[in-house]
């Protein structure tokens, strides 16, 4: 009878963690948002919200320029250009959101106190059941210190990394020998800032074995290479998955 009852909690329990309706059991949510802007939702439940650049982004779908939609756990901005925070400050303030991002970057925001989750290259911070690694990224973040990318780690042991704004760097080999990524939202923008989509393919290629590669930040402005040359570089493998803004994988 007791065991009966222990088990009929323990039940409860598990279907609230894991077959909420909004998340199917196990699975690792993806909204693309465009640009680099995306809603990541981990199998617990945990909303993060990466890069918010929406109201004025060209890509981002008119049903998801409302910020009053957004009510993330944690807002995670990779480096302190418009096109990666412009709506960040608008959302942690309105949400109480955490904000996670490289330590003298999130300083310039003006959050509550405990509202920061500050690091660096190396480090961890942890928000509801993902674990958030900080990794560097080769870009610039003025003001802001320095860019970095985040490897979710999530607490099936799956891990999502989304390299930020970089160019392609040796010590992403390193990255995969430490967080061995299943799941990369690849920088494929090219242009005088980022690498191209060939490049970002040859990143891959040397340094990473993941499941799922989902390429971003490309087609926004005329300045960024088109969806026909990240298709060219990127289509032929079949890990690639390529996303409209507005939609949603799960995985
Ligand atoms: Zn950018």
């Amino acid at each position: 009878m007791r065991l009966g009852l222990l088990s009929a909690i323990a039940a409860l329990c598990f279907g609230v963690a894991f077959h909420g309706p909004a998340q199917a059991a196990g699975k690792i949510k993806v909204t693309w948002i465009g640009h680099a802007t995306f809603e990541v939702v981990s199998p617990g439940g945990t909303t993060l919200l990466l890069d918010p650049f929406i109201t004025k982004n060209p890509k981002a779908p008119a049903a998801m320029k409302d910020l009053s939609r957004y009510k993330p756990d944690a807002i995670l901005v990779t480096h302190s250009h418009f096109d990666h925070t412009a709506d960040a400050q608008a959302i942690a303030t309105a949400s109480g959101a955490k904000v996670v991002g490289a330590s003298d970057h999130v300083r310039s925001f003006e959050l509550a106190k405990g509202q920061d989750l500050r690091g660096n290259p190396g480090g961890k911070v942890k928000v509801g059941d993902v674990t958030i690694h900080f990794v560097p990224a080769m870009h610039s973040s003025t003001p802001g210190g320095r860019p970095v990318g985040f490897v979710l780690e999530f607490a099936d042991g799956r891990t999502l990394y989304d390299t930020g704004d970089t160019g392609i760097f040796g010590d992403m080999s390193l990255i995969q020998e430490i967080h061995k990524p299943n799941i990369i939202l690849l920088q494929a923008g090219g242009g005088p800032f980022n690498q191209d989509p060939e490049i970002a393919a040859l990143a891959i290629k040397k340094f990473f074995k993941p499941d799922v590669i989902v390429p971003m930040h490309y087609g926004t402005f005329p300045i960024l290479a088109g969806a026909a040359e990240v298709e060219k570089a990127l289509g032929g493998d079949k890990r690639v998955k390529i996303m409209q803004p507005g939609d949603t994988a799960e995985f």
